[in-house]
C-alpha cells in the first residue's frame, strides 16, 4: 500500500494519477486517499465587499466605451452567494456578528466577538486548525484586534474591548502554543500601552515582533507579530498599497513551517477598509481599496497555481453604504472621473481643518479633479463646522458638504453611512470548494471550512 503521508500535495495528486492509469483503484478509493491530506485554507473576507463594490472596481479598471471589459481575479471565480444576517430582529450584520458567523458557523448579535447569543465561547477556525496541528495566520490593514481578525482567535462580549482582545491574540492558548503563526496589520498601540507593555515580553518568549514595513521581506522567524501603524495602516488611496505584500510575507512563512512538518495552514486575509470607505461614502477610496485586495488575491491565486492542495474561499462580511452605481436619474456611472480622485476624504477633510478657507479650492482641485460649479465651490467654503464637534465629528462636517457633490459628478449614490442587508459574494476555488456553491447563509460557509479542518 502506498503511503501518502509524507508526501507534498503535488506529489499526492501525481501518486493518485498514476494509480488511476493503472486503474488499479475505483475513483471512491482514489477520491479516499487524496482526502486524507486536508487542503490549506486561505480565506479572504472584503469587509464591506457587497457585489456593488466588485462592479465599481471591474468598471473602474475598464475603459469606458471599449466595449470590453478589464480582466479581473475575481472574475472565474464566483460560486454563489450568502445571506449575513445577525441574531437579532434587524436584518443588518456588523463586522463582529458576521466575522463570528465566518470563524465559527454560528450566529450572533452585533458586536459579539466568538460568541453566540448567550455569549458562550464558539470555537473558531484557527483554534480548530491549531487542534489539528495546523499552522495559523491572519493579515488585516486595520488593526489586528479589530473585529474581524478577532473573531477568528478570541473570544469577547463586545468588540469595543480592544485592549482585552489584544491581550487575547497576546496570550499563548496553552504554554508554548501561539494563537497565531503569523498575525500582521496595525494596532501598535493596542500592544503596547501605559498599563501593558506586550511587544518585550513577547519576544522574550520567542516572538518575532516587527513594526517596520520594510522587515516584511527580511523577516524569516515565526511567530510573528506585525504591527505596522498605530491603528489602522493608511487607505491604499493615500499610500502604497499593502495587502499583497503582507500576503506573500505570510504565504511564505507558512510554507516553510509546512516543510517542517507537513501540516496544512490557515490563513485569513482581510480587506479591511473597503468598509471604511464605505462607511465614509468615499467611492474612489473604496476603489483602491478594491484594487488592494484584487492584487492580495492575485497573489494567493499565484500560490494555489504552485501549490494546488489549496482551498480559496472569498467572500464579504455584509455590504456598506448602499452604494449603487448611477444616481439622480442619470444613466451612467462615471468611472474615469472617480480614479481621477487622488485622495481618501478622510485625508482630505484633516488637511482642510488645518488650512485657511481661502485654501481649500486650491488644495481641493487637483485632488478631486472634477469641474465644480462656483455654487459647489461656495457650498464646500461656507460648510458649517459646529463649534461643539470634535476630532472626527468636525471632518464629518466638511464631508458631509464634499460627498453630495462627488456623487453628483461621478453619479455615484449612498444611501446610509452604515451597513446594508443585501447578499454578498460567495468565491471559492481549489479542493473542497464545491461546499461553497448555490445560495447560503453565511453560518453555513464557517460551517464549512471547520469540516475541512481535521
Ligand atoms: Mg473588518
Ligand atoms: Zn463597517
Amino acid at each position: 500500500m502506498l503511503s501518502l503521508k509524507f508526501l507534498t500535495p503535488f506529489r499526492i495528486i501525481f501518486a493518485i494519477s498514476f494509480i488511476l492509469a493503472g486503474c488499479t483503484q475505483s475513483a471512491d478509493q482514489a477520491g479516499q486517499q487524496q482526502n486524507t491530506t486536508p487542503p490549506n485554507i486561505i480565506f479572504m473576507i472584503g469587509d464591506g465587499m457587497g457585489f456593488e463594490y466588485i462592479s465599481a472596481y471591474r468598471y473602474a479598471m475598464s475603459e469606458p466605451g471599449a466595449g470590453t471589459l478589464a480582466p479581473t481575479p475575481f472574475d472565474d471565480l464566483l460560486l454563489g452567494a450568502a445571506t449575513t444576517y445577525p441574531d437579532d430582529d434587524t436584518w443588518v450584520t456588523d463586522s463582529a456578528a458576521s466575522a463570528t458567523a465566518l470563524a465559527t458557523g454560528v450566529k450572533s448579535y452585533n458586536g459579539a466577538i466568538g460568541i453566540d447569543a448567550n455569549k458562550h465561547p464558539q470555537q473558531n477556525m484557527m483554534e480548530r486548525a491549531r487542534s489539528q496541528g495546523w499552522y495559523t495566520g491572519a493579515i488585516s490593514t486595520v488593526h489586528v484586534n479589530h473585529a474581524t481578525p478577532a473573531s477568528f482567535f478570541t473570544h469577547h462580549p463586545s468588540r469595543k474591548m480592544y485592549e482585552a482582545i489584544a491581550d487575547s491574540l497576546a496570550t499563548p492558548l496553552q504554554p508554548g502554543v501561539w494563537r497565531f503563526d503569523v498575525l500582521l496589520g496595525g494596532g501598535y498601540r493596542y500592544f503596547s500601552r501605559d498599563d501593558k507593555n506586550w511587544l518585550p515580553e513577547l519576544q522574550q518568549q520567542g516572538m518575532t515582533v516587527i513594526t517596520e514595513f520594510d522587515q516584511l521581506t527580511t523577516t524569516t522567524t515565526t511567530p510573528v507579530l506585525g504591527l505596522f501603524a498605530a491603528e489602522a495602516l493608511p487607505a491604499a488611496i493615500d499610500d502604497q498599497p499593502r495587502l499583497a505584500s503582507m500576503t506573500q510575507t505570510a504565504l511564505r512563512l507558512l510554507t516553510a513551517k509546512q516543510q517542517q512538518q507537513q501540516q496544512p495552514f490557515a490563513l485569513m486575509v482581510e480587506g479591511s477598509q473597503i468598509d471604511w470607505c464605505g462607511h465614509a461614502n468615499d467611492i474612489a477610496c473604496a476603489v483602491h481599496e478594491m484594487k488592494d485586495f484584487a492584487q492580495a488575491l492575485d497573489v494567493v491565486l499565484a500560490y494555489q497555481k504552485e501549490h494546488p492542495n489549496t482551498l480559496i474561499v472569498i467572500t464579504a462580511d455584509h455590504s456598506t453604504g448602499g452604494l449603487t452605481l448611477g444616481q439622480g436619474g442619470e444613466y451612467a456611472w462615471y468611472s474615469q472621473k472617480v480614479m481621477g480622485i487622488t485622495a481618501s476624504l478622510e485625508v482630505m477633510t484633516r488637511e482642510l481643518l488645518e488650512l485657511p478657507r481661502n485654501q481649500w479650492r486650491e488644495y481641493l482641485q487637483p485632488r478631486l479633479n472634477l469641474e465644480l460649479t462656483e455654487e459647489e465651490w461656495h457650498r464646500i467654503a461656507a460648510v458649517e463646522v459646529p463649534a461643539e464637534a470634535k476630532g472626527r465629528d468636525r471632518q464629518k462636517a466638511i464631508r458631509s458638504a464634499i460627498v453630495p457633490i462627488i456623487s453628483s459628478h461621478t453619479r455615484t449614490g449612498w444611501t446610509t453611512s452604515g451597513h446594508t442587508a443585501v447578499d454578498v459574494p460567495v468565491m471559492a476555488i481549489g479542493p473542497g470548494s464545491e461546499a461553497f456553491r448555490g445560495y447560503q447563509d453565511n453560518t453555513d460557509i464557517g460551517k464549512a471550512l471547520l469540516k475541512l479542518i481535521r
